[in-house]
């Protein structure tokens, strides 16, 4: 199997039976694992597995446990799902997820929200080792007229764009990014100089070294780390190796299929969004079934319909 693109997927993936061989290989490398209790070895059943463990005597097939759990999708149409959404650097709407793939919208939105799930980074690593950090916060949302220069001032004041009024409805989301390496997101009810250093502190190793703008918030950041700021509010915005083009570029990407494809992100979802485009930012050198693969190997993770549509 060797795919460059969706046809040459679907191709490849004709038949369910192929899908679920592939899937049982990537999960469990021809070793088929009971995924109520570990037990190896199972029987073969004219439809999965049953479990040999004679406390647990469960069948199982190989979504049992995974992002495809209780789906009546068949897996070429998911791999289909995760191929398009992962696929481009902006995301795929539920409605045209929809279309394409002859699923009613509510469907493709579950299906997006799964695989959502599944590009979660499961096992982070501390930024910087060998890379710079820059660390910046963004706010999605609000009023459009008022976007562009309320970032710009948010060292004098938080809480009010530069025309004066308050940030209605917009959600700040911090990020750090390694120059030419990963990106790590946090969606933050509110900015204050303590979520910024705590986040940071989670995710830099002491004695790194952080590139940020000078809001007060970084402020800190010189007790534990080499910190070095550019000074926006002069309009100077690169000064040598001193700058946060890289997290910069990356919220334009952000903002642009936040706004442009998913148009309204609740508060309670905005969590899944930001693994959404941080999992497609740290795959991007990836060879586009790489990054599949990538993927499919993290995708023991069941997201409930009730759990997902639950008010929280
Ligand atoms: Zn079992």
């Amino acid at each position: 199997m060797n795919f460059k693109s969706l046809i040459q997927l679907l191709d490849y993936f004709k038949e369910e039976s192929t899908c679920i061989e592939y899937y049982e290989n990537i999960r469990w490398g021809g070793e088929p694992v009971c995924p109520h209790c570990g037990s190896e070895h199972p029987y073969v059943t004219n439809r999965g597995y049953k479990c040999r463990d004679k406390d647990c005597h469960k069948k199982f097939t190989v979504k049992v446990g995974t992002i495809f759990e209780s789906s009546k999708i068949p897996l070429r149409t998911w791999f289909a799902a995760i191929y398009l959404a992962t696929t481009g650097k902006k995301g795929i709407s539920s409605v045209q997820l929809g279309e394409q793939l002859n699923l009613t919208q509510k469907t493709a939105w579950f299906v997006l929200h799964r695989i959502r799930e599944m590009l979660k980074d499961k096992a982070p690593r501390m930024l910087g080792e060998k890379n710079m950090v820059e660390a910046d916060e963004a706010y999605i949302g609000g009023r459009e007229k008022n976007k562009h220069h309320g970032k710009k001032r948010s060292s004098d004041n938080l809480s009010v764009t530069n025309d004066g009024q308050p940030y209605k409805n917009k959600k700040a989301v911090v990020g750090l990014i390694e120059r030419d390496g990963k990106v790590v997101l946090k969606y933050v009810p509110q900015t204050d100089a303590n979520n910024m250093v705590a986040f940071i502190n989670n995710h830099v190793p002491k004695d790194g070294t952080v590139y940020t703008d000078e809001s007060r918030l970084y402020k800190r950041l010189n007790k534990t780390y080499t910190h070095k700021t550019v000074k926006h509010a002069l309009n100077i915005y690169v000064d040598g190796d001193v700058h946060t083009n890289t997290i910069e570029n990356f919220w334009s990407v952000l903002k642009r299929g936040l706004y442009g494809i998913y148009h309204q992100v609740s508060d309670k979802h905005i969590s899944r969004y930001l693994d959404e485009f941080s999992g497609r930012y740290n795959t991007r050198h990836l060879s586009q079934q790489d990054r599949f693969e990538r993927f499919l190997i993290d995708s023991e993770s069941v997201l409930k319909y009730d759990v997902l549509t639950a008010y929280v």
